[in-house]
Order: C-alpha cells, then structure tokens, then sequence
C-alpha cells in the first residue's frame, strides 16, 4: 500500500508550488490564502509507493474555518505516515505556532524550511541545526521557486517513512497548564491512542466541542474535565483558549529567540511594507486599482489585443470560410449544409475565436497580478468596503477568481462557513465580469467606442457597485441578515512573479474558452443558422420568415424599453444562457457580421442598425447582471444544493439586469442623445 505523505502549512507558506514540483502537477498555485478549499492528491514523481496530499492552508488546528477542520479530519482519522509542514521562513514565529499543534498529533513531522531564498536575499540568518534540535524534527531547507532542497525533502522524507518514528518534541507549557493537561491525559489514558494524547488534552482543555463529540465522554468524565479546566482558568485568571495561545506563543518565543536573526531593525519597513503603505492606502486604494485595471484593458482590448483581431478574422473569413465554401460547392454539397456550415458554424465560432488573443493577454494580466500578489490587496480593500455594507469580505475572494470564470468562482464560495453568506456570494458572484463576457465587450467598445479603454474597465466598477447595492438590499430581507462572518486576511509579501506558474494559469483559465467554442458554440451556432433559415413548416427561408424571428419577435417587446427591442438582439441575450460567448456567435450569424471586418463600414452599418452607444452600453450592461451561463447556474444549483434557491438567484440577477439596463438606457438617452 502506498505510503501517504500530508502536505501541512499556513496559507501562501508554498504548499502548493511544493506539491506541484513533487508530483509534477500543476494545480492552481494562488498568492491569496484560500485558494486550496479541497485537499488534491498525487504521486511523487516517479513513485507510485508515495501519495502525496495538498492540505488547505490553515494558521491552527482550532475548530472554527472549514479549511481548519478538513485539515484536522484528515491528520486525525486518515492518519497519514508523514507530515511535511511547509513553513514560511520570513514568518517564521506565524508558521511554527501550527508546527507545534502538528507535533502534538503524534505523527512524524518533517518540516520544510521554504522561501530561503528570500531570507538569503534580506540577509536574514536562520540556524537551521539548532530550529531542528530544539523542535526534535528533521528540517531541509528549501525554495519552490529556485527547486532548491526538493530532492533531499523527497530523501529525508522516505527515511522517516522508513523509521516510522517520531523523535519530535512537544511543546512545554507553563507548569498550571502543564498540570492540567498530565491531568486530562490520564483520563484519557486508554480512549484515545498514546501517541495523539497530548493533542486530545489539549483540545479538551480549550473546550473544543467537535473533540467532545467525538470523544462522546459521558457525564461524570465530562465533569470531571470541566472542573480542570475551570480549577486552571481560575489560576491564571485567563480563558482556557487563551491560555493555551499565550503558552504556546511564550514557548516558540523562546525557540525563535534562539535561532532567527533578522538583519533589518524592527521598526523600519520592508519594501513589502512600503509598497503595501500605498497600495492599501485609504484614500488611494479604489484609483490604483481602478487605474491598473484600465491600464489591463487598455492593453488587452485596445492596443495588442487589437492588433491580432484583423488577422483572425481574416483567417476565419477570407481564408477558412471562403474556402471551405469553395470546396463544399465543388464537391456538390447542397447550398443548404454549405449555409450551416460557412455561414452558420465557421462564422459563430470564428466570430467568437476572433476575441481569444484578447482574453488571452487579459488572463496573462489578471494571473500576473495574482501572483505578484496584488490580488489578495484588491481583496484586502474590499473586505475593508464590504465590510463597512455588512458583506462579508470572504465574498470577495471568489468575486476574484471569477475575473476568470464564474464556475470555479462559484465553487470556491464553498469555504464561506456562514450559509447566509455563501448564499449570497453566491448569488453576486457572476455580476463580476468574467472572461466569457469579454467578446461582448470588446465588441460593442470596437464598434460604438473603439477609443476608449473605460467604457470596458468600468464594468468591473458597475459590477463591484451592483454586488455592493445587492449586498446591502439583501441584507435587509429575513433570509440573509445577520453579521457578516469574520474575516482575517493576511498580506503575503510580494514576489517576483514566475512566468511558469503564470503562464500555466493563463493557459488554464483560457483552454476553456477554446475547448467551449470547439463544442457548445459550434454546436449553438448550427443550432441558431438552421433555426434562422427555416420556417415553422421546414422550408427554407429569409431570416424574416424564421422560426427564430417569430420567437425573437415574441420577446422582444420585452427589451424595447431598455434600447435593443429589435428580434434579433432579443435572441441574443436567450442564446446566451448557453455560454455567453453565444451571444457573439449569435450577432455573427444573424447580423451576418460574421463575414464582415471589425472596423469596416459594412460591420459598423451592419451594428448600428440595431445599437446606438447608449442602447449598445445598456446590453453590456444587462449583459453583465443577467443570469450567468448554463454550466454556472448548475454550479449555483450545486452549491445551494436546492431548486428553489436556484430559481431565487437566476430570477434576482435578471432583475438587477432588467432594472440596471433600464436604469442605463433611459437615463442615458435624456443625457446623450436628445
Ligand atoms: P500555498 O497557499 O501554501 O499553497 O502557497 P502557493 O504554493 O500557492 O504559493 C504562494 C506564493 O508563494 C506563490 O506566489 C508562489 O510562487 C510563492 N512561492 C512559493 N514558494 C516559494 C519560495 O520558495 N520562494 C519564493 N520567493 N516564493 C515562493
Ligand atoms: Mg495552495
């Protein structure tokens, strides 16, 4: 049987880039805490005797966050052979407060010394020999980063595998804590396993609930435990949890005292520091932010990213479709499967391809920034806005990922222990723009404001500002009030960003799109041609005459009053409940825009029919609140694990739609265009 090696540390301690160059996967390396919620497995490379598990980030074994008790479960029932502790050595005091709570689980632990090269770049000295004896546990120094220390991790890791034994030395505590523990210990003595004693007393000392159920101890060993804990508290005047954390931090105060020296002087600031003072500052926060995404969309829509749209385009048109027609005549193929598959399929999903390099280099951008690690700031202020609205700032965390795509975003609501709150995070989450949503940007900005780099940057501020004014309206209503959960966020240091892990998340969040436009859309795209060149008694006809006209015209009253009451763009917003890229394909296909070129007059006359600026910014708009794409509704399905909450949320964001493009378009109209 394989051996099972846990990988356990604080958030952002290098866990994950750790697991990925042990296993040789590449799982989702964030710079924000809380990017792992479920624990992810492999084999080291090379080595299928030894499993490696990837723990979600945690700064205790106490009973109160999901990642803390998953983390716990695990080291407690699934009793793995080994755990490698990564400890961030430019935290090191943070870091081994969990090492110590680690130890007194009775398995071996091997700690990896991570981020040296850091301490080697400050100056910084760390005794590594000595950390080692005092904690009785084997360390290796290493760096993700650089892979340094890796090889002799995986070697010291099989010997201790071998050994099976743990010489580590549990922390000591002050001599009344010490006395009641030996005391609960010896109650213990018999119901639990030797080596995991000392963690059971401590956690029956500070009362942790999850541990007495499990224990299920009855009446009198519960009294018996009560009065200890009390006798103590009444000693040392203190609560029982909090005397244990102060033991604990006077402890490891001792240790690190006697092997850490930092070059820089407490007092002055690290360039972390500095940057942070500026970055997270009060007033200046919200203009960076916004300020750095313009200058992202400026460079992925406006400039490079436009400079490969004409060259897709013109492969998709020119190349690709003309000649595919050509050969279909050639061979004889009807002029109806030469329809569906040049003016249907090749111009949807071409329409839609058209924008990847653009989605492209925003992913580059948006992964860039998160490894940096930007990203966990932008959190960092918005917890501190959401806050001030009653929203739980663990909201936003989510709200991030779904930059990228609503359905991972969706899913990581999950570490949101609060049900109220992981509700509604996941309700609001997909009215922050994600990567599908941005063909149907850049295409309206190319046609209506092809000058502009706002009119794109500001549907994160409108989508930001739509989660804040849901937020607190929802919160005013029975089912979601209540004070938000707590939020303790801790601020990485920056890094210099590794193009590997960026490049692998870019590619990650963008395959997507691709693999979607080579199936959904392709399959949507026929869908929609053969629905607009057919009549309800399946003959071929003008568009006029379609069966998708007579739907379109059904519900396009609907959308008169928010400027796009045509049946065409109607048929839009339904196409893409699909995937919202349909809705590209869709004005591909039924605009024929899909044989035009952006920028040439045909394409804007072609548009310009149906939009004018303020009804074309009013769709994006409505585009952006609307109830997301089939694959997150199912997603949303899942995590409210009920119908009925579904329906609430898909009915709740296309209302905000409704009223915001309504909002948009008649107020906008009297502004601009009278
Ligand atoms: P986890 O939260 O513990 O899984 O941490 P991650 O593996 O996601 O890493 C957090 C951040 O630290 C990422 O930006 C990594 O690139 C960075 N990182 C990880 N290990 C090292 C290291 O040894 N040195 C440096 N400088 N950065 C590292
Ligand atoms: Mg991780």
């Amino acid at each position: 049987m394989a051996h099972t090696v846990a990988l356990a540390g604080n958030p952002n301690s290098g866990k994950t880039s750790i697991f990925n160059e042990l296993t040789g996967s590449t799982q989702y390396v964030g710079n924000w805490p809380g990017v792992t919620v479920e624990k992810k497995e492999g084999y080291i490379k090379g080595d299928k005797k030894h499993m490696v598990v990837d723990l979600p980030g945690i700064y205790s074994l106490s009973p109160y966050t999901l990642e803390e008790v998953v983390t716990r479960d695990f080291l407690i029932d699934g009793k793995p052979d080994l755990i490698i502790n990564v400890v961030d050595a430019t935290n090191l005091e943070r870091n081994l407060y969990l090492t110590t709570q680690l130890i007194e689980t009775g398995i071996p632990v091997l700690i990896a010394l991570n981020m040296m090269d850091v301490i080697h770049k400050n100056g910084d000295q760390i005794d590594t020999e000595k950390l080692s004896q005092l904690l009785g546990c084997p360390i290796v120094e290493t760096s993700a980063v650089s892979r340094m220390g890796l090889k002799e991790l995986i070697k010291t890791a099989k010997t201790m595998i071998e050994k099976a034994e743990s010489s580590a030395k549990k922390a000591v505590f002050s001599q009344p804590l010490e006395k009641a523990l030996t005391a609960i210990e010896r109650i213990l003595a018999g119901i639990v396993p030797p080596e995991t004693i000392r963690w059971y007393a401590v956690k029956l000392f500070e009362r942790d609930e999850k541990v007495m159920q499990r224990l299920k101890l009855d009446g009198e060993i519960a009294h018996t435990l009560a009065s200890i804990v009390e006798t103590t508290e009444n000693e040392l005047d203190d609560s029982a949890e909090s005397i244990v954390t102060n033991d604990r931090y006077e402890y490891l105060t001792s240790i690190t005292d006697a092997c850490h020296k930092r070059v820089r002087k407490t007092g002055s600031l690290s360039t972390s520091d500095k940057v942070d003072r500026i970055v997270t500052n009060r007033w200046l926060a919200l203009p960076i932010f916004f300020a750095i995404m313009w200058g992202v969309y400026y460079v992925s829509i406006q400039s490079v990213g436009d400079l490969f749209i004409g060259w897709i385009e013109w492969i998709f048109a020119d190349l690709i479709g003309s000649n595919v027609a050509l050969l279909l005549e050639t061979i004889g193929t009807s002029t109806w499967l030469t329809g569906l598959v040049v003016d249907g399929i090749i111009a949807g999903v071409g329409s839609v391809l058209t924008f990847v390099p653009q989605m492209m280099i925003l992913f580059f951008f948006l992964s860039l920034m998160e490894d940096i690690g930007y990203m966990s700031r932008v959190a960092f202020i918005m917890d501190r806005i959401f806050r001030k609205f009653g929203l739980s700032g663990k909201s936003f965390i989510p709200m991030l990922i779904g930059t990228g795509c609503s359905v991972p975003a969706i899913m990581a609501s999950r570490t949101i222990e609060n049900q109220r709150d992981r509700r509604m995070t996941v309700m609001l989450t997909p009215f922050i723009p994600c990567g599908a949503k941005l063909p149907v940007f850049a295409l309206l900005v190319g046609a209506f404001f092809p000058h502009s780099a706002w009119i794109a940057s500001s549907m994160y501020l409108i989508g930001i500002f739509g989660v804040i004014v849901s937020g607190i309206l929802l919160k005013k209503t029975k089912a979601f009030s209540g004070d938000p959960a707590p939020f303790v966020m801790e601020l990485p240091s920056y890094h210099i960003p590794r193009l590997k892990s960026v490049a692998i998340q870019m590619w990650d969040r963008g395959k997507q799109f691709i693999k979607k436009a080579g199936t959904i859309i392709a399959v949507a795209s026929a869908g929609i041609w053969i629905l607009q060149s057919t009549s309800w008694s399946l003959q071929m006809v003008e568009t006029q005459d379609s069966i998708l006209a007579s739907l379109g015209r059904l519900i396009a009253p609907l959308f008169s009053p928010l400027g796009f009451g045509s049946w065409e763009v109607a048929v839009a917003t339904i196409t893409g409940l699909l995937a919202k890229e349909t809705i590209v394909a869709t004005f591909g296909i039924v605009l024929g825009l899909g044989n035009v070129t952006e920028g040439d007059p045909t394409f804007l006359a072609s548009i310009g029919t149906f939009f004018n600026p303020v009804s074309a910014y009013a769709f994006m708009v409505f585009t952006l609140f609307a109830a997301p794409c089939a694959a997150a509704i199912g997603a949303t399905r899942r995590e409210m694990q009920s119908a009925r909450w579904t329906w609430a949320a898909i009915l709740f964001q296309t209302s905000v739609a409704y009223a915001a493009a309504l909002l948009v378009y008649q107020v906008g109209s009297l502004l601009f265009l009278s």
